[in-house]
């Protein structure tokens, strides 16, 4: 068992860190406050390879694995969480679905402009109606000649707006339950596919989450994408690897608020000294510190696993369950370092503390991943 991270990875944590100090940090608050979707930072991000990590260079990736793929979701996330959960959607959900479950011509016409990022990718499994219970899936898609044509809507899609390109999964046989659930292809101009309510959200502001609309739809019959009826067995699949992702936006967040916290009780003081010298900060740093090497520890196995071309279902969720609530944890701690200045907006607790909490939510719930380990715990 190794601890220690190859010459390799440690070369593009420090790429991917420079690129997020010098041409993220500066504009957090600003896009946070404005809601500004940061397209241009996407677009540089993909130019450096960044938008097309896991996939194979002949379909114009980088052809990296999880563990650096995680580093770079962490190391974005660090400094702002909107461009991290961006990142992730784009590479392990749409693009990741695409190219696993893609046939070799959807692999060329999709994958490659995603993977280079001259496209961006949005994945929509989520309803107003089936969140937890995705299952529940009420979007209808039925055969008629040569097209399939889609109706119903999806909720809460990160890139509904500026995705180029959208995997969307629609029920083919109602009678057929999960198994009657397949996915599409659809891109950005199909008549009858549109972007509704882009979403005013509690934290990471400047990520772009929106409603999106099918309204007799038509798509040729070669969007399908993987088996007919498959559709919401891949997307479990995908989810094992988006969860990954989703621990490394907790761990990148935990690990933003707990320096910010070390910084500001060394420097601030009270009774003479700073706050860092009272046990009770202390015992907090060391707290944070803790869980957030633990969650490391977590996601760093289930991206091992990945790689290794092992099923993760169990541990991609104990990995995405226990980072998400350490982020919450930390940022609780990281306000309450900043005692007063935690609360306001000159400092940066306050929106690690409102952005974390889309760790315990999105692609499952705390309380669905406790399902999931206990299902997976019984089976075996
Ligand atoms: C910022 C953001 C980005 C997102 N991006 C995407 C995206 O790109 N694509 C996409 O498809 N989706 C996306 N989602 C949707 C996200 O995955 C869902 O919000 C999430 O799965 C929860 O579904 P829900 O919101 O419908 O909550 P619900 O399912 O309605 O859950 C409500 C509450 O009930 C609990 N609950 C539900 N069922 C059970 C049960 N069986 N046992 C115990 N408790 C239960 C939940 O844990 C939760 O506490 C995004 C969400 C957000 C907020």
């Amino acid at each position: 068992m190794e601890f220690g991270f190859s010459e390799e990875l440690l070369e593009i944590k420090r790429i991917i860190r420079d690129f997020a100090e010098n041409e993220i940090r500066p504009h957090v608050m600003e896009w946070d406050e404005k809601q500004i979707f940061p397209l241009d930072t996407l677009k540089r991000l993909g130019q450096l390879g960044f938008l097309g990590v896991l996939i194979p260079t002949e379909f114009g990736g980088a052809g990296l694995g999880y563990a650096e793929y995680v580093t770079i979701v962490e190391e974005l996330s660090r400094i702002d969480g909107s461009v991290g959960i961006s990142v992730a959607a784009h590479n392990s959900l749409c693009t990741g679905h695409i190219y696993n479950f893609g046939t070799d011509d959807q692999r060329r016409r999709f994958v490659v402009p995603l993977a280079k990022g001259e496209k961006l990718g949005a994945w929509s499994l989520t309803e107003p109606e089936a969140g937890s219970d995705a299952g529940g899936t009420q979007t209808i898609a039925r055969l008629d000649g040569n097209h399939w044509v889609l109706n119903g809507q999806k909720t809460f899609t990160t890139h509904g707006t500026y995705g180029d390109v959208c995997v969307a999964m629609a029920v083919t046989d109602k009678s057929a339950g999960h198994h009657g659930i397949s996915a599409f292809i659809l891109e950005k101009g199909t008549p009858g596919f549109s972007s509704g309510k882009k979403e005013n959200k509690l934290g990471l502001r400047a990520s772009d989450t929106s409603t999106m609309i099918f309204e007799e739809c038509r798509l040729p019959k070669e969007n399908l994408l993987g088996e007919l009826g498959h559709g919401f067995i891949d997307a479990l699949k995908v989810l094992d690897g988006g969860r990954i992702s989703i621990a490394a936006l907790g761990v990148g967040m935990a690990q933003g608020a707990y320096e910010a916290a070390l910084n500001y009780a060394k420097q601030w003081k009270q009774f003479g000294k700073p706050i860092a010298d009272f046990q009770a900060i202390q015992f907090k740093l060391a707290d944070m510190a803790t869980e957030i090497d633990a969650a490391r520890l977590l996601m760093h196995r289930a991206a091992w696993m990945k790689d290794q071309g092992m099923l993760t279902t169990a541990q991609s969720s104990m990995a995405k369950l226990y980072a998400g609530e350490v982020a919450v944890r930390v940022a609780n701690e990281c306000v309450q370092v900043h005692g007063g200045y935690g609360f306001i907006k000159d400092y940066p607790a306050e929106k690690f503390y409102r952005d974390v909490k889309l760790c315990t939510i999105g692609e499952g719930t705390s309380e669905i991943q406790r399902l999931v380990i206990a299902r997976e715990i019984l089976r075996m």
